[in-house]
């Protein structure tokens, strides 16, 4: 994991760099030309992104230098394990202890974590998953930007309420000339160094388009670019990394072959996962993970969908809950509970302890508004903050009153860059 600062190039060889920020040696994929050692470049992702001027890195360092080690000395403080086992009992207390001493744990083992239930047991599962969080991963954590640019999709997955079939809906399609506004505000005056672009499946947007719109920001802009725009095709995967895409957010949403035909009619989970596999082929970040709280999931399907997003490479895990919109065929089931999905979480954190980032869900901030301070001390260690232009948001209605939809980008910064640091937090790609 990358910080927003520069970092100073260390070692290199053929596409990997070794960047050092502070004495902290992280490890990224060069593919700036002409890049040498003791450069100051930043990173994102695992890759480098750009390199700026020796004095123009200094001088950033030398202002975040004090921050950057306080900030490290609370998060050590907030996630020290303490030995406390009131209420636990030693089954649960025997899993804990292997997964704090960065042992594998078998998929039974994981399944007794989610599975808990007295809140002392759940209590020492989310410390555990934090404690394993920043041995691994130290203190920084992802905030990326999401423009969600067309809210048109012709796909009718029955969780969704921008499903083709939600016919009463106003939708929206930005411009280029929008999006590349939007992504410009980002960057430039926001200082967002990594960008997701999500759409539903909207023919309008096509492979070849959306090429044409990537290579034009990276024309313009340093920053990683992620894509949200669902099945495009194997081809349309390769054209989409040519043009500068380096991940892509797909979930899965189930493992459950029988669950997910049920849900997404006409569509296939092993065709997901192929383009799951492949954009891996090809050298993408992967974003996947699943919804909890599902009607006729059970803790077991959570469990596999765990062990699957691992098993997919998933550099960031995105499981947030399912939070049903009136106007679909699961209207009137009910949200999850919170517990189950601070469970997923922490299950998540200790399934994959040393790689995975692990995302605290708008959705799951939509259930609970506490939800970031509470998914990021139990084993989360990335956001995501709408930055798409608020005449929009509305019109994205994927379940209703989703959280931030009427908070403008500054003030949804602001938030969290100040929860980050009461935390101990440092922000991976916010320049700040
Ligand atoms: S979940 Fe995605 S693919 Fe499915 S209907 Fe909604 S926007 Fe379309």
């Amino acid at each position: 994991m990358c910080y927003a600062i520069p970092g100073r190039v260390e070692t290199i060889e053929d596409r990997y760099v070794t960047v050092d920020y502070f004495g902290e040696k992280k490890r990224a994929i060069n593919e700036l030309d002409g890049l040498k050692i003791g450069d100051y470049i930043y990173a994102q992702g695992g890759f480098v992104i750009q390199s700026l001027p020796e004095p123009e890195a200094k001088s950033i360092l030398a202002v975040w230098k004090e921050t950057f080690f306080e900030l490290q000395e609370m998060d050590l403080r907030l996630s020290r394990l303490d030995t406390e086992s009131k209420g636990v009992d030693a089954k649960t207390l025997r899993i804990l202890d292997k997964a704090a001493e960065g042992r594998e744990l078998k998929p039974e083992e994981l399944y007794h974590l989610i599975t808990l239930e007295t809140p002392y047991e759940r209590e020492l599962l989310y410390k555990t998953a934090n404690f394993l969080r920043r041995k691994y991963l130290g203190n920084s954590c992802c905030v990326h930007g999401i423009i969600e640019f067309s809210s048109f999709c012709k796909r009718n997955c029955h969780y969704c309420g921008i499903s083709t079939n939600h016919t009463g809906l106003k939708r929206y399609r930005m411009t280029d000339d929008e999006i590349l506004d939007a992504v410009r505000e980002a960057v430039e005056v926001h200082g967002f160094q990594a960008l997701v672009l999500q759409s539903g499946e909207d023919p309008e947007f096509s492979a070849p388009k959306l090429a044409e719109l990537i290579r034009e920001i990276k024309r313009r802009h340093h920053c990683l670019i992620f894509i949200s725009v669902g099945e495009i095709g194997i081809d349309g995967l390769k054209e989409l990394y040519d043009a500068g895409a380096r991940g892509i957010l797909l979930r899965f949403e189930t493992s459950d072959p029988e669950l997910y035909a049920k849900l997404h009619p006409g569509s296939l989970l092993e065709t997901r996962l192929e383009h799951l596999r492949k954009a891996f082929e090809i050298g993408y970040l992967i974003v996947t993970g699943g919804l909890i709280g599902l009607p006729g999931q059970t803790p077991r399907d959570i469990l596999n969908d765990i062990l699957l997003a691992k098993e997919l490479h998933a550099e960031m895990f995105s499981f947030g809950p399912f939070v049903p919109h009136p106007d679909t065929p699961l209207a009137g089931n009910n949200t999850p509970d919170v517990e189950l999905i601070l469970g997923t979480l922490a299950a998540a954190r200790i399934a994959d302890p040393e790689n995975a980032k692990i995302l605290v869900t708008t959705a799951f901030e939509t259930v609970d508004p506490g939800a970031r301070e509470k998914g990021l001390m139990a084993g989360a260690n990335s956001v995501m903050l709408n930055v798409t232009p608020e005449r929009f948001r509305e019109c994205y209605e994927i379940y209703p009153n989703r959280a931030h939809s009427h908070e403008g980008i500054p003030e949804q910064i602001e938030t969290t860059l100040s929860l980050l640091r009461g935390l101990g937090r440092a922000p991976t790609d916010l320049g700040v």
